[in-house]
């Protein structure tokens, strides 16, 4: 895939009716359309309405994807919203719209939308779930198709843009008001696959941090009834990758203070993650000389 012009060439472009200013992406905002499923239903009012709302990408149940703004001017997705600490994440952020219902409540064994569709709940694989995030609902799983172009998409924006350094739900930066992405979402998933080993923050705490010659020092992790999270770089971004139990022993690959707290980089399960120091206690070795 080749971006020119800031529009990605595989996809059909449509320019949306409330495209705004130049922006530098540093975010990838996922959403659902929370709409009906017809195929160009939800891109055309994402084209032109007079809620002024606007998105880079729309992402069809068949995993047909529609841009509407190049990705170096600002969109009306996010809405309030609030992302480390900085507001207004529009201003810095790439929006994709994933066509799905959005919360369905239950009528009997059917799940109905809030603007009236109703779906057979075995049929569509419709589940009931509870999240602190999202609260209670019946959820549509997103279709296969639909993570396969969003995986293909997400990996081709994160090549053509090197300032993108992570990808959030709606509801991760608009928290108590937006439940989207719905809880079906496989973001950890999603997020290991793109970000994986290029991703510039992992890299930049690379470079700023010192390495452990020799890889000579252990450490065991103290979370007495608790487990510490290994994170894919360090910081508390939703980047866990593994969640290591209390008292295991690991390898200390590199050391580094980020945002004024110390991070070790360390190997567990055969993969490199940071870990808060804090929570590991250094083990010195006897080298071998009785006292
Ligand atoms: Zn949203």
């Amino acid at each position: 895939m080749q971006f020119s012009d800031h529009r990605l060439a595989d996809h059909p472009f449509r320019p949306a009716r409330w495209t705004g200013g130049t922006i530098t992406p540093e975010i990838i905002v996922l959403h659902d359309t929370a709409s009906r499923l017809d195929k160009g239903s939800a891109a055309a009012f994402l084209l032109d309405n007079e809620a002024k709302v606007s998105v880079h990408f729309v992402l069809e149940i068949d995993g047909t994807i529609t841009q509407q703004v190049p990705i170096n001017r600002r969109a009306n997705h996010a809405g309030r919203s609030h992302y480390h600490g900085r507001d207004h994440c529009n201003g810095f952020s790439i929006g994709i719209e994933i066509v799905n219902p959005g919360r369905m409540t239950r009528t009997g064994d059917k799940a109905r939308a809030w603007y009236g569709e109703s779906f057979d709940i075995g049929e569509y694989g419709i589940e009931e779930i509870t999240t602190p995030e999202h609260g209670a609902g019946l959820w549509m799983p997103y279709a296969e198709a639909q993570i396969k172009a969003l995986l293909e998409l997400l990996q081709a924006l994160s090549l053509a843009c090197d300032t993108l350094t992570d990808i959030v739900p709606h509801w991760y930066i608009s928290p108590g008001r937006k439940v989207d992405t719905n809880p079906l979402f496989p973001l950890e998933h999603i997020k290991a696959l793109v970000l994986g080993r290029d991703n510039p923050a992992e890299a930049q705490a690379e470079e700023i941090s010192d390495a452990v010659p020799d890889a000579n020092e252990l450490i065991q992790v103290d979370a007495p009834g608790d487990t510490l999270n290994l994170r894919r770089w360090p910081s508390f971004n939703p980047n866990v990758i593994a969640q290591i139990p209390d008292q295991a022993i690991l390898p200390v690959l590199r050391k580094g203070t980020f945002a004024g707290r110390d991070w070790l980089q360390v190997l567990y399960g055969g993969q490199s993650g940071w870990v808060v120091a804090r929570y590991a206690a250094p083990i010195t070795f006897d080298t071998g000389h009785q006292t």
